[in-house]
């Protein structure tokens, strides 16, 4: 076999290894646009899933009924809401602060009349 011809053979291989490096490097960005593309169009099903969810617990709210497959959510829900409330009076604790009962401003926790409605606040007598 002449040199020639292994060098011929050689350069061809390399030159489709490349060629074939190039197209895998194609498709490789091909593939990930379109997986991204999957991905766009999930999280606009995933939006669509939370619009439904909030309407069946605005039902829920409304009707403190729902068919039986939703309530165990709905339940759970309420306990992370009320979870969140918990939090929220802890952090106007830190504040040193309180929220209006009737217009649910806050004021300051030793506040007598709320400055935005005028409401007379229950004040606790210091022991
Ligand atoms: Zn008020």
């Amino acid at each position: 076999m002449p040199i020639h011809y292994n060098f011929t053979k050689l350069k061809d291989s390399i030159e489709s290894n490349a060629s074939s490096a190039v197209k895998k490097t194609g498709e490789f960005i091909e593939i990930s646009k379109l997986n991204l593309d999957i991905s766009c169009e999930e999280k606009k099903i995933d939006v669509l899933y939370a619009k439904i969810g909030k309407k069946i617990y605005a039902q829920y709210m409304k009707d403190r009924f729902v068919n039986n497959n939703f309530i165990k959510y709905c339940k759970e829900i309420d306990e992370i809401k009320y979870k969140i409330s918990s939090i929220e009076k802890k952090i106007l604790k830190v504040q040193n602060k309180k929220i209006c009962p009737l217009c649910g401003n806050e004021l300051t926790k030793n506040a007598v009349y709320c400055e935005h409605c005028g409401f007379k606040q229950k004040t606790r007598k210091k022991s």
